[in-house]
């Protein structure tokens, strides 16, 4: 599977935010980067999203929500908890939005572990100009901004909690 490849050929970072660019958006599914090549995909068709709370300590790296689709097509979605349903949902609902957007593009958990495993600044990865899935995580963010409005969460409290962990 690409994961073993992305591991197995070590890429570079900075190689991997080039997946987006040298195709029209309508070719991008078809295609994922192996080593630095591009190679036809084989698209796995999506069957089950599953969103678990999880302990912060628990996540596979620095993050409040996480995603992985399995060979069958199943998505796992493991969010932080912050002790909070509404809270713990909007960023299931964000990683929902960016696992589905993402899979369509061809843009693999392998890519964007490895670039937020990399990321050294402050904030989250996927704000950061560069990233790989940045336009994939502004609409789920979109997404989520308008769910906290309608479950009348306050979004600065929400962040400092996100923040907090
Ligand atoms: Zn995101």
């Amino acid at each position: 599977m690409l994961k073993k490849h992305c591991k197995k050929n070590k890429i570079p970072v900075k190689n991997l935010k080039i997946a987006k660019f040298p195709f029209g958006m309508g070719d991008l599914p078809r295609y994922d980067l192996v080593g630095n090549q591009f190679v036809e995909r084989k698209s796995i068709s999506i069957k089950s999203i599953r969103i678990q709370v999880i302990p912060h300590k628990s996540q596979r790296y620095e993050t409040v929500g996480d995603w992985m689709i399995d060979k069958r097509g199943a998505i796992t979605i493991k969010v932080s908890d912050m002790k909070n349903w509404k809270y713990n949902m909007l960023v299931g609902l964000h990683e929902m939005i960016e696992v589905l957007l993402c899979h369509d593009r061809g843009i693999t958990d392998c890519i964007v572990t490895n670039f937020d495993k990399a990321f050294k600044g402050k904030g989250e990865p996927g704000d950061e100009p560069n990233a790989p899935y940045q336009e994939e995580h502004n609409f789920a963010t979109g997404i989520e901004r308008t769910m906290a409005a309608m479950l009348k969460v306050k979004w600065k409290e929400y962040d400092d909690a996100v923040n907090a962990l």
